[in-house]
């Protein structure tokens, strides 16, 4: 059985006292509400990550967003999978669209962060969607199966089980523009059915494929309901401790 996963995307919100109350709430409020077996993650900016691990509980585990390819060295300003890894986190989003536009981040780059991520123990959120324009000029499939075969598709099937994979229209991001539950059931499927294809029935049966885009308390349930659709990847609903409470409620 597949995990099923909510996991909060705060990006650059919150200072220092604001992350330590909103999450101290969120703990407080998921503990009540969550099932055994659903995972409630919040990934957090960097200066986070060892408070929020203290405060966890083991209730919500904890993610950072972005790390560095390379184990260590001469890169001022950056994070490493290991430093993260020390923390108490546990898990790192991969290739955000943010991190692919504004940082010009792309498949080479994201594959070679996945590995070491793997190598350092964290589970990777890998995030792949398509823009606008792509949507409307239909290449979306062309480019989410990109985004598969160079992202993640040259780790070993041990390694592959580990990956979580988060489908995130650039469209749908911030906008208050949701996939309706249909169209992000097609391309979740469609992302299941190459996953079988590269690593067998079984590993697509066990890959977790979260929705990420405008998901909230309202339309969550309706999203979490299909077939393909196993979490959400949640940012600005992830910033109000009751609203990413009730989204973690959906998966019910
Ligand atoms: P919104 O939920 O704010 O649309 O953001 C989604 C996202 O980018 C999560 O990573």
């Amino acid at each position: 059985m597949r995990k099923k996963i909510v996991a909060g995307n705060w990006k650059m919100n919150n200072d220092y006292n604001e992350g330590v109350s909103l999450f101290s709430e969120i703990v407080n409020m998921v503990r009540d509400e969550k099932k055994g077996d659903q995972i409630a993650v919040i990934c957090a900016p960097f200066i986070h990550l060892n408070s929020l691990a203290q405060l966890s509980s083991g209730v919500v585990k904890i993610g950072a967003q972005n790390c560095h390819q390379n184990e260590s060295g001469a890169y001022t300003g950056e994070i490493s999978a290991k430093m993260i890894k020390s923390t108490g986190a546990e898990y790192v989003i991969i290739g955000h669209s943010e991190r692919r536009q504004y940082f010009a981040e792309n498949n080479q780059l994201l594959a070679e962060k996945t590995v070491t991520a793997l190598q350092n123990n964290l589970v990777p959120i890998f995030c792949i969607g398509e823009t606008l324009d792509e949507r409307n000029n239909g290449s979306y499939f062309n480019v989410i199966e990109s985004q598969l075969e160079e992202g993640v598709f040259g780790l070993s099937a041990e390694d592959f089980a580990k990956v979580v994979l988060a489908y995130e229209p650039v469209w749908a991001i911030g906008t208050g523009l949701t996939a309706t539950p249909e169209q992000a059931q097609d391309i979740h499927a469609f992302i299941r059915s190459k996953v079988e294809a590269k690593y067998g029935v079984n590993a697509a049966d066990d890959t977790t494929i979260l929705y990420g885009g405008s998901c909230n308390a309202k339309n969550a349930p309706e999203l979490f309901a299909q077939a393909d659709i196993d979490g959400g990847l949640i940012g600005g609903a992830s910033l109000k401790s009751r609203d990413f409470t009730d989204i973690v409620k959906a998966l019910n």
